[in-house]
């Protein structure tokens, strides 16, 4: 297994369980509503609240895990079901063409610490994240 090194101001890390305070495992769990376009066995997929392209889906597990990085490690079959969703996702709401983005961090733009893959498409997309 790849070790994972984290610096101090990292943020804390829920392995597996369910933190309530955690905005994405209450979205998951139907305590939060959301727009909730497709689900896979361990997985679901929903439309962000301040979307940044015509498609504009979050795909998280249900399961927590803080980042990417932590989901690879722990469970890889599990980040390739996320990909499998983000595919299905833009297969049925846009063309099939998509960006998968893990903001991994908070100078990446992560906000919310509960791993989600951005799916965006529906048009020509710019690249100027700096
Ligand atoms: P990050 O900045 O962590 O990569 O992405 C977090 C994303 O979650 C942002 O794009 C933000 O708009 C979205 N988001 C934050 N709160 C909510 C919410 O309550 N519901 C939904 N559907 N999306 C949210
Ligand atoms: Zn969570």
């Amino acid at each position: 297994m790849l070790a994972v090194h984290r610096s101090p101001s990292s943020p804390p890390v829920y392995p597996g369980a369910m933190p309530s305070d955690c905005l994405f495992c209450r979205i998951a769990s139907g305590e939060v509503p959301a727009d909730v376009v497709a689900r896979s066995p361990r997985a679901l997929a929903f439309r962000d609240i301040d979307p940044k392209a015509p498609l504009h889906v979050l795909v998280i597990p249900q399961e927590h895990h803080a980042d990417v990085t932590q989901l690879a490690a722990a469970d890889p079959a599990l980040l390739a079901e996320l990909v499998e969703l983000a595919d299905q996702v833009a297969g049925s709401e846009a063309d099939g063409q998509f960006r998968l983005v893990f903001n991994t961090g908070p100078t990446s733009g992560q906000s919310v610490f509960h791993v989600h893959g951005h799916v965006l498409g529906g048009a020509r997309l710019g690249w100027t994240p700096a």
